[in-house]
């Protein structure tokens, strides 16, 4: 059925704050085979949830062991911080489309 958005969009709890969410507010993590993070939604393997452009998110991810649930093993503290400066990278913030003085469109 054309323009059916609502009802059938998967959610997935951020690994951080335990929220559930639809895909679109989150950002996939993956684990490569070296055993470093990788953000990107096509990545293979298993993957762990982030509420988008949430630092606070990843420092409870930390804190929690969330990473370490997802992935079911244990993640190198170096590799987590290798992921923020990924993330927080103003150079892969194209996702991200704001424009002072207009109202950011919420869903
Ligand atoms: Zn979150």
């Amino acid at each position: 059925m054309p323009g059916r958005a609502d009802g059938a969009a998967p959610v997935r709890t951020c690994v951080g704050c335990r929220e559930r969410r639809t895909q679109d507010q989150l950002t996939r993590i993956a684990r490569r085979g070296d055993g470093s993070l990788a953000p990107g939604r096509t990545l293979p393997g298993r993957g762990a949830w982030l509420c988008r452009a949430s630092p606070t998110c990843l420092d409870l991810a930390i804190r929690r062991g969330g990473f370490a649930r997802a992935f079911r093993t244990s993640i190198d503290p170096a590799h987590v911080e290798e992921l923020r400066t990924t993330l927080v990278d103003p150079a892969d913030r194209s996702d991200i489309d704001f424009v002072p003085g207009v109202p950011p469109a919420r869903n």
